[in-house]
C-alpha cells in the first residue's frame, strides 16, 4: 500500500535537481526563460510567434518545443525567426528536466537572450513537472470556458503569469469574466493576467513588455 508514494516522490526529486542545474546553465548565461502551458489550440503557438515577431531584431530568441508527435509547432517557430528545437516527449504527455537538459545541449546558450519552451498541450500535469525554467506561465482561453480555474487548479496555482487569449470572442461565448477571475484568485491571489487576443492583437502590448522586463533583468542582472 505504501510502496508507490514514495516511488512518486523519488522521481520527482530527481526532476527537480534536474531543473536546478537547467537554471543554474540559464542563469550563467543571461537567458530568460519561460515554459508556456496550456491545453490544446489555446494559443501557444500562435503567441509564441508574434512575440518573436516583434522581438526578432532586438533579441535572439530560442524555441523548444514539446510535443507527442510531429515538427509542426517548432517549423512555425523557425519560420518566425527563432533558434527551434523539437523535443518529440514519445508520448509523454508533459516535459520534464531531462528533456530541457537534452534540448538545452543542442544550442549555444551564450547566442540566446530569450528561450520559450512550449510544453506538451495539456493542463493536468505539465505544472507538475518543474523544468528549470524562470517563469511559469498559462494560457487559457475563451473558447476553453470560465470554468478552467475550478476544473484544474493545479494548473493555475503552479504559474506565475495568466494569459487570455481569444478575447475577441467573448461577444459570441458564454464566459463570465468575474467568475473566471474570481476562481484564479482563490488558487493563485494576484497572478499578473494578460487578456488579450492573438487574432486582433489587442492587449498584446502589456505582455510583450512583460516578456521584454524579464530579458532586460537577466541581461543585466
Ligand atoms: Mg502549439
Ligand atoms: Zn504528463
Amino acid at each position: 500500500m505504501s510502496v508507490r508514494i514514495p516511488v512518486i516522490e523519488n522521481i520527482l526529486n530527481a526532476n527537480d535537481r534536474l531543473a536546478h542545474e537547467n537554471r543554474q546553465k540559464l542563469d550563467m548565461a543571461g537567458i530568460f526563460s519561460i515554459n508556456l502551458m496550456a491545453s490544446p489550440g489555446a494559443g501557444k503557438t500562435s503567441l509564441i510567434e508574434l512575440t518573436l515577431r516583434h522581438f526578432a531584431e532586438h533579441y535572439r530568441i530560442a524555441v523548444i518545443d514539446g510535443d507527442i508527435a510531429s515538427s509542426i509547432d517548432a517549423d512555425r517557430a523557425a519560420a518566425a525567426g527563432a533558434i527551434a528545437v523539437q523535443v518529440n516527449t514519445g508520448g509523454e504527455c508533459h516535459m520534464d528536466a531531462v528533456m530541457l537538459q537534452n534540448a538545452l545541449e543542442t544550442l549555444d546558450l551564450a547566442e540566446i537572450d530569450l528561450l520559450i519552451v512550449e510544453n506538451v498541450g495539456n493542463l493536468i500535469c505539465p505544472a507538475s513537472f518543474q523544468l528549470g525554467t524562470h517563469r511559469s506561465v498559462l494560457i487559457a482561453s475563451i473558447p476553453e470556458g470560465d470554468d478552467k480555474p475550478y476544473k484544474y487548479p493545479p494548473m493555475y496555482r503552479g504559474v506565475e503569469a495568466l494569459v487570455l487569449n481569444k478575447i475577441d470572442l467573448l461577444p459570441y461565448i458564454k464566459f463570465d469574466l468575474d467568475y473566471f477571475r474570481r476562481g484564479v484568485e482563490a488558487l493563485n491571489p494576484g497572478l499578473v493576467t494578460f487578456p488579450l487576443s492573438c487574432t486582433t492583437q489587442d492587449g498584446l502590448d502589456a505582455w510583450l513588455e512583460w516578456v521584454r522586463g524579464g530579458v532586460e533583468l537577466a541581461r543585466h542582472g
